[in-house]
């Protein structure tokens, strides 16, 4: 049997970001990996999505904006398998820098599915290895629907094999994830059906980005089947037939289902060790990762707390610092974590949606700021081919504390980072206000708000 300080199962954002952290302090690490290095942000997630949802923005542009300008590009045509090629040779030459650092840390990888025999003993491919502590980042995976065809429902991840754009397609799930999806499907072109089972979409967001978002998806030709499930799908000579729980039909070359993701915590021997788990399978942690086993950890997305890479990142760095590193009470602040949509457009927020902060402060204590104008990019453009920027701030209280930050619209991607910096120190408005703008921006527009 093989001996180490730290065994980590799970090689994606945080099972990686850990591993080198603790190696760096000389720590003896294994990185167990049953797929490919660098779990769903850079196979099936965030990369991959990214570069999509850039090829599709850029196809919005070159219809939509380019003559606009002067230029004329009249054999531009989209070749949608040489951007994957394209895509996943990127991903290829990541998993070659993942494996060089690994290397250069002394993390010793493994190959396999792991999965705990003891509390402190990890069986792969048959080996047994031991350590004091063990690491589970063992991420998740989409949730499949039970539905009758469902053989015919192409997960987010079979986006990602899709080497043939659809002519018709129909996404499912009110989510990020369907989303994202449905606006790129329609930034290129695609007849995009966006289904979602409530009123709006996007619920755990503020209402304003929802609002905007349908309005935007319904202005590029989308067709929106609010309130609506999935019944049942069914091969047709002309198609696949998706009928809705209220028995309407759509007929439709493919379909896709963001309906959320479960955590993979079922196969991995938990009981074994006394870990447990919440009823949908999320790992049971404290606020320093602690799992109810001692020396066994968990972290990202498995623990169901905030599905982002940097958290997961984040989480597992703070672990290394805490038990390698002798930082205590090293650990991450779950508070205020800002985030982007790659939708058409995107989408940025961070802090409390309006209905949260009305819970906690109430509706009168908050002052809420907007400002909504066309992005000057659009100056050239038809008034039916420009995109809205809304933007929100969130003050609470007397000193008008500034609590939410959200916006939809051209580059506010790119802005939040920066104001989700001041949100964290608690900046006032009045701090917004007394920051000079930068002219002519879109972003100016967040501290120049009346
Ligand atoms: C379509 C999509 C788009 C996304 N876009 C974004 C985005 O834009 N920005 C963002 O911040 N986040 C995004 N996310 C979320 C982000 O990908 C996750 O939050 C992040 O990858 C979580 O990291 P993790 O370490 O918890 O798990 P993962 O990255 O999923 O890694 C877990 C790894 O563990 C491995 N594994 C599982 N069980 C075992 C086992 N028993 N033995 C060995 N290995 C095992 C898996 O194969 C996997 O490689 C997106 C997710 C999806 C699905």
């Amino acid at each position: 049997m093989k001996s180490f300080d730290l065994i980590v199962i799970g090689a994606g954002s945080g099972g990686i970001a850990t591993a080198n952290r603790a190696a760096a302090y000389g720590a003896k690490v294994l990185l167990v990996e049953a797929r490919e290095l660098g779990g769903t942000c850079v196979n099936v997630g965030c990369v991959p999505k990214k570069v999509t949802w850039q090829a599709a923005n850029l196809n919005e542009t070159l219809h939509d904006h380019l003559e606009e300008y002067g230029f004329y590009a009249e054999n531009a045509t989209l070749e949608f398998e040489q951007l994957v090629k394209a895509r996943d040779e990127y991903i290829a030459r990541l998993h070659q820098i993942y494996r060089k650092n690994l290397t250069k840390n002394n993390v010793t990888l493994v190959h396999g599915y792991g999965k705990l025999v003891e509390p402190h003993l990890v069986s792969v491919n048959d080996e047994l290895y031991e350590a004091p502590h063990i690491l589970i980042a063992t991420g998740g995976r989409p949730r499949e629907l039970e539905i009758p065809g469902k053989e015919l429902l192409l997960s987010s991840e079979g986006f990602f094999k899709m080497k043939k754009l659809p002519r018709r397609v129909a996404v499912f799930g009110g989510g990020y994830i369907g989303a994202e999806l449905a606006g790129i499907f329609s930034a290129f072109g695609v007849q995009t059906s966006w289904i979602y089972p409530h009123l709006l979409p996007l619920k755990r967001f503020d209402k304003m980005l929802a609002e905007n978002l349908v309005e935007d998806y319904r202005q590029k030709g989308m067709t929106l089947y609010p309130e609506s499930k999935l019944a049942k799908l069914e091969k047709t000579p002309q198609g696949i037939r998706v009928t809705l729980t209220d028995g309407s039909e759509i007929l439709v070359d493919q379909v896709f289902s963001g309906a959320g993701r479960l955590p993979n915590t079922d196969r991995l021997g938990l009981e074994n060790a006394g870990v447990e788990v919440d009823s949908r399978g999320h790992i049971q942690v404290d606020e320093y990762q602690n799992t109810t086993a001692s020396g066994i950890y968990a972290v990202g997305d498995n623990i169901g707390k905030l599905d982002l890479t940097p958290v997961a990142i984040a989480a597992g760095r703070q672990l290394a610092e805490r038990l390698f590193n002798g930082k205590e009470n090293a650990r991450i602040d779950y508070d205020n974590v800002p985030t982007v949509l790659f939708t058409h457009p995107a989408i940025a927020s961070a802090g409390m949606s309006e209905a949260d902060a009305e819970k906690k402060y109430g509706k009168e204590a908050l002052k809420i700021y907007h400002s909504r104008f066309t992005p000057m990019f659009y100056a050239l453009s038809d008034p039916l081919k420009q995109e809205k920027c809304e933007m929100k701030l969130i003050c609470a209280g007397k000193e008008e504390k500034v609590v939410g930050i959200h916006a939809i619209g051209l580059g506010v991607d790119e802005m939040l980072q920066g104001f989700a910096v001041a949100l964290k120190m608690g900046a006032t408005k009045a701090d917004f206000d007394q920051t000079i703008a930068i002219h002519p921006t879109g972003s100016e527009e967040f501290v120049t708000m009346r």
